[in-house]
């Protein structure tokens, strides 16, 4: 039978108040089950679900229902009423009885119950929790019958494999983490397993892995969502089990991006390549951006030449003293590649750290060498089978990390054979060419030398791409096939930006890229030196520059760059590597901080926009099929309004007042502004605070874009967030790499939500910002600001650019320009227009 997931809604019209907060052990400490209490405001109890009465209490005050999917609920109204008996219920169902949900099935006397009973509250429960858990569940609010209450998942029977393990201990989890359990949190469970001397192992379905190896637990390919058993055996296997299931429940900091930020604008999945394998006739091969800028070079192939291994042994005691020794001399080498280099450095070699100590990996060959093989032939097989293993997953995130194996596997092999690879001395401007690049050869060539790499494989995520950008390094991957036809030696300009290879370009072409080249660099530098004076149009229209914001950090970076202010302030970027969430003191010292960082200069922070890609792992989000539709921005905040009132709170007391202005992410609706407002003014009130404080709504929805009238009408600003706009507009995932090249914040049908966005904010003379990636694009600069767009918030890098281009265009032209620009058909026919436009003569 499959059993589906079950929402049950309020079968009371009252206040929902945690269980713990119940008056009576029995429910306080789930005696009876796990599920919530509601503070009646009404006297009617109603059917939270479809199903069959199973019982009802001969007091008249508690019925079970048993749902269709075979939940048993439940509901006791008021406590210790059992001893009423039944005085003040009236029961308007039988046992047995079918029934709808929203059915009525008790009235009661709420005045005599008021009078009589220790208290109103009504636990409403499950009491099968064997068979199912409640993956949400609403609180602290006041609700309406028929309102959300619940839902309820059914426990997946994971550890059923593990019937007959004797004294195993066993324990089934929903899996929170984003990306579920590939190599960094596998690596993480490994290491917590360290502290105990149990044997453990996770288990999905039929298939089970140790739980100190990571690659074992990647090849399980678990995923966000997915009911998993972590089980253990020995003197502290109870231990074990709740250390490994509160690790991964913590969701261990899962969608902190380390790494998803260093990537930016890239996406989380890898692509399989799909260029041709001959040349194209124009010689531009495409790619998938991997790492940002403009590079002209020479080919220089890095060929992974197989290492030869011998396949026989030289005796047992032999081998396993050769291997390991070659794993003691990696594993000092990893060590002290880490002591240097940014986060995401030490995050990828303590990845490879992880995977050289798995205990599977080395069971494996030494096995083999058991059986008389060699070290070499040994460690080569054994890590062969979970590449394989990986690859057949079909699952992309975890191919991507086979790239971190075999360059393992290399470099174990290298130290086996006692050579050093000889390292490519690079002449400076080398473009590095490969099948895939192995982050060990990106980490030791030259960077004075390396102008840009492209592979004919590999993913945007790889981490050979995370590094490439941190390094600033421009990086095509997969590119296809025909990119090994190339030689070493030939001429390539690789823009990284448009995805292209340019192969041998001619005279004209390579001059235009050294042209366009040197102009980057010269308007960069010009742009940089006059950084700090105002943006203000040809027509003497001044527009505001400013920058995003994610922490100190990134305030001194803005201010460095001459940006006006932050115009997002991303506050989940703060509070994400942590467990619990912050509270108000710690997130007003950060949040004045940040505002001092910036040195007077206004400062709008976002209220938290966890939810969608962007995990908090203090605050778990339910399994979502589509979490980009799911619980996220606001919704979370409305979600959980006493984590909202704290933040705004945080908020309010940064000094000096007035600096501070709050906007709120992913709104749909004015309500959801007008919930949020009141949360606001009750934080006001409950501080003293009397003077206005700006309250901003952020247009990332269709929806707020076509009412941004009416949304303009109560919020003092909109500001666009571009990047969320564009994947709901085109309803194209701004995560999913296949579709990277066609997710253009120019398209047409954008910039018309962008123009109704600043239509809308017009009637109630209210100012429209961008804070997306749109605002960082100098393509979209005079059309933005043709649209009626006065605010952009950059990152702070490209800030003297933006501020540069805003000096060199005419508001009045801006206009035509964006009214054209509406009626392109596509976002490259916009480019083209924009391109047109700004080298006419006349200039824009
Ligand atoms: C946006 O969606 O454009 C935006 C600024 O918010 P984020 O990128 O943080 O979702
Ligand atoms: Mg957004």
């Amino acid at each position: 039978m499959i059993v589906s997931n079950l929402v049950l809604t309020a079968p009371l019209k009252g206040w929902i108040a945690p269980l713990e907060e119940t008056p009576d052990a029995v429910f306080a400490e789930r005696m009876l089950g796990d599920g919530l209490a509601i503070d009646p405001l009404d006297s009617t109890l109603h059917a939270p679900c479809d199903g069959a009465v199973v019982s009802v209490h001969r007091a008249r005050h508690a019925v079970t229902l048993r749902a269709t999917n075979g939940a048993e609920i439940l509901m006791h109204v008021g406590l210790e009423t059992v001893a009423l008996n039944g005085e003040g219920f009236e029961v308007l169902v039988e046992e047995g009885q079918t029934v709808k949900a929203g059915d009525r099935l008790i009235r009661f006397d709420l005045d005599l119950l008021a009078q009589r009973a220790r208290s109103l509250i009504t636990p409403v429960v499950i009491t099968n929790l064997e068979a199912f858990r409640i993956v949400r569940r609403d609180q602290d609010r006041e609700i309406g019958v028929g309102e959300f209450l619940m839902e309820l998942a059914p426990i997946a029977r994971a550890t059923a494999v593990l019937a007959g393990a004797g004294d195993e201990v066993a324990r089934e989890i929903v899996v929170p983490l984003i990306h579920g359990i590939h190599a960094r949190p596998a690596a993480r469970i490994a290491d917590a397993v360290k502290a105990f001397s149990a044997e453990a192992a996770l288990v999905i379905g039929a298939r089970r892995a140790n739980a100190r190896s990571p690659v074992g637990l990647m090849s399980l390919a678990i995923r966000h969502g997915d009911t998993i058993g972590i089980v253990a055996s020995g003197s502290d296997a109870q231990a074990a089990v709740a250390a490994l299931a509160a690790l991964i429940e913590g969701g261990m900091g899962e969608g902190a991006p380390v790494i998803a930020k260093a990537l930016a604008s890239s996406a989380p999945t890898a692509v399989a390549p799909a260029a041709p394998a001959q040349l194209p006739r124009d010689g531009v091969l495409k790619g998938v951006l991997a790492a940002p800028g403009l590079a002209i070079g020479k080919a220089v192939r890095l060929s992974t030449a197989e290492i030869a291994v011998r396949e026989a042994g030289e005796g047992v005691a032999h081998e396993e003293a050769a291997l390991a020794r070659a794993l003691e001399m990696v594993r000092a080498r990893i060590g002290k590649a880490a002591e240097t280099g940014d986060k995401a450095r030490k995050a990828i070699l303590a990845a490879h750290q992880a995977f050289l100590d798995d205990p599977e990996l080395y069971a494996g060959a030494h096995r083999l060498i058991a059986e008389g093989k060699s070290a070499g032939y040994a460690w080569r097989q054994s890590v062969g089978g979970y590449v394989e293993a990986l690859r057949a997953l079909g699952d992309r995130r975890m191919a991507e990390r086979v790239d971190d194996l075999i360059d393992l596997e290399r470099q174990v092999l290298r130290a086996l054979s006692g050579e050093e690879e000889a390292e490519a001395v690079l002449a400076p401007g080398s473009i590095l060419l490969a099948d895939e690049l192995l982050p060990s050869q990106l980490m030791s060539a030259d960077p004075a030398a390396v102008a840009g790499f492209a592979t004919v494989r590999g993913g945007p995520t790889s981490h050979v791409a995370i590094l490439a950008a941190a390094m600033g390094v421009p990086a095509l991957v997969a590119v296809g096939d025909a990119l090994s036809r190339l030689k070493d030696g030939t001429t390539l300009i690789l823009d990284a930006d448009s995805g292209t290879l340019r192969v041998a370009p001619d005279a004209k072409a390579l001059e235009a890229a050294q042209t366009a080249l040197a102009q980057r660099q010269q308007r960069k530098a010009a742009a940089k030196a006059a950084a700090h004076e105002p943006a203000v149009t040809r027509d003497g229209v001044r527009i505001e520059v400013f920058a995003n914001t994610g922490s100190v950090a990134d305030a001194q970076a803005a201010v460095a760059n001459g940006a006006e202010g932050s115009g997002l302030l991303r506050t989940e970027f703060l509070f994400l590597d942590r467990e619990t969430p912050p509270d108000e003191d710690e997130q007003a010292r950060q949040y004045q901080a940040i505002a001092e960082a910036l040195d007077g200069r206004p400062l709008i922070i976002r209220t938290l926009d966890v939810g969608g890609d962007k995990a908090a792992p203090y605050l778990p989000i339910p399994a979502e099929e589509n979490p980009a539709l799911g619980l996220r921005g606001v919704r979370v905040s409305l979600w959980r309004p006493h984590l909202l009132k704290a933040q705004l709170r945080a908020i309010l007391r940064v000094e000096p007042r007035g600096q501070c202005k709050i906007m709120v992410p992913m709104v749909a609706s004015l309500d959801e502004l007008r919930a949020v407002r009141a949360v606001l003014e009750e934080a006001k009130r409950e501080l003293g605070i009397t003077e206005p404080v700006e309250l901003g709504v952020m247009i990332e929805t269709p929806a707020a874009a076509v009412t941004a009238d009416l949304l303009a009408a109560e919020a003092d600003f909109l500001s666009i967030g571009t990047n969320d706009l564009t994947q709901y507009v085109l309803a194209m995932d701004r995560g999913n790499p296949e579709l990277a090249a066609g997710i253009d914040a120019l398209h047409p049908a954008v910039l018309r939500m962008i123009d109704q966005t600043c239509r809308g904010a017009a009637r109630h003379h209210r100012w429209v910002g961008v804070c997306g990636g749109l605002a960082s694009d100098l393509d979209a600069t005079p059309i933005l600001l043709g649209l009626g767009v006065t605010e952009l918030s950059t990152t702070a890098s490209i800030a003297p650019e933006v501020k540069a281009r805003v000096r060199t265009i005419s508001l009045e032209a801006c206009r035509a320009l964006a009214a054209r620009a509406l009626d392109q058909t596509s976002p490259d026919a916009v480019r083209a227009l924009v391109q047109t436009h700004m080298n006419a003569p006349h200039g824009a």
